[in-house]
């Protein structure tokens, strides 16, 4: 049997699998010998040849070397081959000897043949070799041939065995590429099973993925709400508690203000030096308390995104020489030279001026404070396209360590509790620059000085293009912008607090308005229902021509709402001293008789030394209740009423309806001092809500606008949502 290279996987079986074929071929030329060979030996007796013996001979070989042949082609197959192929061989040599003539030899190729398909190749070759060299002795020792005669038998038996070697090696090579290709196809199939439970793992992998991935964002959601309730209920906290504290600490405030500054309002008796003191510590302590209030509460607006910033031109000069003149005082008292250096042709930005004033009231007071001698410097410059502010000191300086934490609330970086602040003003300053566009930052020496400054954006401050006619919708901060039309800023601070999506401006006047406009034409117009006339003037006058719609309704505000109840003006409490003082000087005529209708006395008591104060002439009236100030207004005929609103039983609303009524009341001012805000007025506001756009609505927004307007009728409930109070905005009655 010729020998290819198998590959080795195969080897073992391949070979059990050609061994099988091999004993199988060894068991039929087993038989088909023996056969052949009592077929000549039956010959022979029938013809009754000389040569009786020799076939006798000739079978019993074929059928020993058969016989053990046949028993061991089990266990040994190569010796059963080799014993076959030897009897064949003294087979064929025994009728050589016995029969004469070229011819017989030739049997020797028989042996050939049968070595081809029972051994390897060089068995086979062998066997050839055995089979020539065995033809060519007996041909020429016991038949006494020539070698020449025997030349073609020898030719002939080569030749078989170069036949059968080739067949049997192109059947080998067909045989190992089939097999090699078939170990290529099983080692891909192989590969293929690995990778298809690769594949599986990896989707059962991500299978798991997503439905870990799909927790963790349900997880991710509830932590979200959680997080969003939290911030909810930490600014209505802090707005209640805020207001809460206020509320008593204005008192504290007033009284002890008007007890350290204003000793006329108590009957001219000064209070004895050492209590003056104490007061005056106490009406700083209440003053730094309620800043640190107004503080804690603008951080907290900023951070839940509620506290809005009203821009308007502002001369970035004007702002830092104010603050700077309110804080020279200070300074020169401690003997610090306070320069002031602004660069030639500041520009004009669109600031929120008590914003930024109350920043560089920040740094210039941080300045004075930490610096014991020495200077302070602000600066004013244009960089690029920013304005830079820096207030430097030659004061005590940050230590590097320190100089990080500078910015975070409640950062105070020194261990000297007694000094006065916060530790949020550098927090909440920074927080409104960026509220700007702006940004801020601190350097700082320990032993040296520090700088802290900000920056302001340019863009802002561009020449008003005369009128762009392309609509600039977005605003800055990409939101559609909507110009306001009305005259009380606070209307403002109301909208941007209900509708989130739109960026508000507001015009308090013609002027402003078409200013605004020839600046940016913006998405829409909502007016009060006071400025018709006015806005078609503006649209006139500054030729718009765009379709902009316009929405016209009653814009709720304080001073509408004061009118509304048959007030002059409305204060929301706790009242400041100027908040109060500013509303009478809007009055047509200062006061001389002023009635104060209040049930909580220490209140009153506190109108009434602000209103001394102010005018020592004054003459005041107080009642705890509605009837009594009813009564006292009937007999005395005040010129002012200080109200306020929620009392128990005659209310301030009741007092309000009377004076509507009775004619004997007219003519009485009122102005309303209440700690309930706008937006718990449940009295609905007189007017039309009007929707306008040259050109009209498309089906779709027509259907859509009916939807809003509905959704506002249908849930009444929506109007009166609880909010985060601004500062002077809280409940409580
Ligand atoms: P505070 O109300 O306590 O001053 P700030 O936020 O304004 O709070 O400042 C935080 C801290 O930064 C201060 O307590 C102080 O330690 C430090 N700091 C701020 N400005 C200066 C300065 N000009 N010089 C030295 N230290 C300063």
């Amino acid at each position: 049997m010729a020998e290819a290279p198998l590959p080795r996987v195969y080897d073992a079986e391949i070979r059990a699998a050609l061994d099988d074929l091999v004993r199988e071929s060894l068991r039929t030329l087993l038989t088909v010998a023996v056969v052949l060979a009592w077929l000549w030996l039956t010959q022979v007796i029938i013809t009754d040849r000389p040569y009786l013996i020799w076939a006798y001979v000739v079978l019993a070989t074929l059928v020993v070397a058969g016989a053990i042949s046949y028993r061991l082609c089990h266990q040994r197959l190569g010796l059963a081959v080799g014993v076959y192929l030897a009897g064949l061989t003294v087979a064929v040599t025994v009728i050589a000897c016995a029969l004469r003539g070229a011819a017989v030899s030739y049997l020797y190729l028989l042996i050939v043949l049968v070595a081809a398909v029972l051994a390897d190749q060089r068995a086979m070759w062998s066997v050839t070799g055995v089979c020539i060299a065995l033809a060519v002795t007996v041909g020429t020792r016991v038949h006494h041939m020539s070698v020449s005669d025997l030349f073609p038998m020898a030719l002939c038996v080569l030749l078989a065995a170069l036949t059968a070697w080739l067949g049997s090696r192109r059947l080998f090579t067909a045989l190992s590429w089939a097999l090699s290709m078939t170990e290529q196809a099983r080692k891909s199939a192989q590969e293929a099973r690995e990778r298809r439970a690769e594949v599986r793992s990896m989707l059962k992998s991500l299978d798991e993925a997503y439905v870990r991935l799909e927790r963790a964002n349900e997880a991710l959601i509830f932590a979200r709400e959680a997080a969003e309730k939290a911030y909810r209920f930490k600014a209505e906290f802090v707005a209640n508690v805020s207001h809460e504290l206020r509320t008593p600490l204005n008192l504290i405030v007033g009284f002890s203000e008007m007890m350290a500054t204003a000793p006329e309002s108590y009957r001219g008796k000064r209070l004895p030096s050492e209590y003056r003191g104490d007061v005056m510590a106490i009406y700083h302590s209440a003053r730094h308390l309620s800043d640190l209030i107004d503080d804690v509460l603008d951080l907290s607006q900023i951070e839940a995104g509620r506290l809005p910033i009203t821009r308007e031109p502002t001369e970035l000069g004007g702002i830092v020489r104010e603050a700077v003149d309110i804080i020279r005082g200070l300074a020169e008292a401690k003997g610090l030279r306070l320069e002031l250096d602004l660069a030639p042709g500041l520009p004009t930005l669109r600031l929120d001026r008590t914003r930024i004033r109350q920043v560089l009231l920040n740094l210039l007071s941080n300045a004075t404070r930490f610096t014991d001698h020495g200077w302070i410097r602000v600066r004013a410059r244009i960089h690029g396209h920013e304005v830079r502010v820096t207030v430097e000191d030659s004061g005590r300086g940050i230590a590097p360590d320190k100089l990080a934490q500078a910015f975070e609330a409640f950062g105070q970086l020194d261990d000297d509790r007694t000094r006065q602040g916060s530790g949020l003003g550098l927090a909440v300053s920074r927080r409104f620059v960026e509220l700007h566009g702006g940004r801020m930052w601190i350097e700082s020496t320990l032993g040296q000085g520090t700088t802290v400054g900000f920056a302001l954006p340019l863009d802002e401050a561009k020449a008003p293009a005369p009128l762009l006619r392309i609509r600039e919708a977005p605003s800055r901060d990409g939101r559609p912008r909507v110009l306001v039309l009305h005259d009380d800023p606070q209307v403002l601070t109301l909208l941007r607090r209900y509708v989130e999506s739109v960026s508000f401006v507001l015009a308090d006047t013609a002027q402003h308005a078409a200013e605004l406009l020839r600046e940016t034409l913006p998405f829409a117009v909502i007016l009060d229902s006071t400025w018709v006339e006015r806005w078609q003037r503006i649209v006139a006058e500054v030729g718009v021509t765009e379709p902009l719609p316009t929405l016209t309704c009653p814009l709720p505000s304080l001073r509408q709402l004061a009118l509304l109840l048959g007030a002059a003006d409305y204060l929301v409490k706790p009242v400041r001293r100027e908040a109060l003082l500013q509303a009478l000087a809007r009055l047509p005529n200062p006061p001389r008789s002023v009635l104060i209708v209040d049930d909580d006395p220490s209140f009153a008591r506190l109108m009434v030394r602000i209103l001394k104060a102010h005018d020592p002439t004054i003459n005041l009236l107080l009642a705890s209740g509605g009837a009594e100030g009813l009564a006292i207004a009937r007999s005395e005929r005040p010129d002012l009423v200080l109200l306020d609103l929620l009392m128990p039983e005659v209310t301030g609303y009741d007092f309000l309806e009377e004076v509507r009524r009775d004619p004997a009341l007219a003519g009485m001012g009122v102005i309303i001092l209440s700690a309930r805000s706008l937006e718990q007025e449940a009295r609905p506001l007189a007017g039309e809500l009007r929707l306008e756009r040259p050109g009209g609505l498309t089906p779709t927004e027509a259907l859509e606008a009916i939807r809003a307007l509905l959704e506002v009728l249908t849930q009444p409930a929506a109007a009166s949502r609880a909010t985060v109070a601004a500062p002077a905005a809280g409940p409580s009655g």
